[in-house]
C-alpha cells in the first residue's frame, strides 16, 4: 500500500526542537524593529502559552500581537522569523522510532511525503533530524495550506486506488480532513499541534501517540483488504 506522511511534529518533532527556540528569536526581532514591551521574558512566556495552545506558530503570533494591542506590521515581522530562519546550529530529532518504523515499513510499502512550508526549509529539517529523503517515492513541499491536490496526484503518479493508501499526520484539519474527503484512511500522531487538534475526533480512522503503532493498523489493513 502507499502511506503518505506529514513532516512537522509527525516525524520530526518541530514543535519541540525548533519552534521553542524560535519563538525567542522571533520575540527579539520584533523588539529590534520597535516592539515595546515592559519585560521580556514575560512576553515571551505568554507567547509561548498561546502557541502551546494554538494551531499554528502563525495564529499565536496574531493572538500575541492582539493582546498586546500593537502596530499588525509586527505580526508579519513574527511571522517572517519564525517560519524563514532556522538557525543552522538548531539541532532537529525525529520523534522517537520514525526512522525504524520508515525503515520498516518501506521494504513492503510506497512512501510518500506531503509537507506544507518553505522547500529548501523543510528538506533541511528533514536532513538534519537523519531521515534520508530517498526513502520516499514521492515528496511534495507545498506553500498552500491545500495537501488535497498533492495526495490526489501522488495517488495517480504511482497509480494507487484511494482504498490502497493510509495517511499519517498530527493535524486532523490540515492532514486527514482532505485525505477524508479522498476517501484514503487516516491515522492522527497525537504529539505538538496534534495535541491541540480537538473536536473533529469522528474525523479519522486511526488515532496514535507512538509512531510505532503504525505498524499494527498497516498489517490489519493489509489483513482485512484485497490489496
Ligand atoms: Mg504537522
Amino acid at each position: 500500500m502507499l502511506i503518505i506522511f506529514d513532516l512537522d511534529d509527525t516525524l520530526i518533532d518541530t514543535s519541540g526542537c525548533i519552534t521553542h527556540f524560535k519563538l525567542e528569536d522571533t520575540l527579539n526581532t520584533m523588539v529590534h524593529e520597535g516592539l515595546a514591551i515592559p519585560d521580556f521574558s514575560e512576553a515571551l512566556e505568554l507567547l509561548r502559552r498561546l502557541n502551546s495552545t494554538s494551531d499554528s506558530a502563525r495564529s499565536a503570533i496574531a493572538e500575541f500581537v492582539e493582546i498586546l494591542g500593537v502596530d499588525k506590521k509586527f505580526f508579519e515581522i513574527g511571522v517572517k522569523e519564525v517560519y524563514e530562519h532556522i538557525p543552522s546550529d538548531l539541532p532537529v530529532f525525529p520523534l522517537d522510532g520514525a526512522i525504524e518504523m520508515l525503515t520498516e515499513l518501506s521494504c513492503q510499502h510506497q512512501l510518500a511525503l506531503v509537507t506544507i512550508g518553505k522547500p529548501m526549509l523543510q528538506m533541511d529539517k528533514m536532513k538534519k533530524a537523519g531521515i534520508d529523503s530517498r526513502i520516499f517515492s514521492k515528496i511534495a513541499v507545498t506553500e498552500e495550506k491545500n495537501k488535497k491536490p498533492h495526495y490526489q496526484m501522488i495517488m495517480d503518479e504511482l497509480g494507487y486506488g484511494p482504498t490502497e493508501v493510509l495517511v499519517c499526520g498530527d493535524r486532523i484539519p490540515l492532514d486527514l480532513v482532505p485525505a477524508r474527503e479522498l476517501g484514503l484512511k487516516t491515522v492522527r500522531i497525537q504529539w505538538g499541534r496534534g495535541l491541540n487538534s480537538s473536536g473533529y475526533k469522528g474525523e479519522v480512522d486511526y488515532c496514535i501517540s507512538e509512531l510505532k503503532e503504525l505498524k499494527s493498523i498497516v498489517n490489519s489493513l493489509m489483513t482485512f483488504s484485497s490489496f
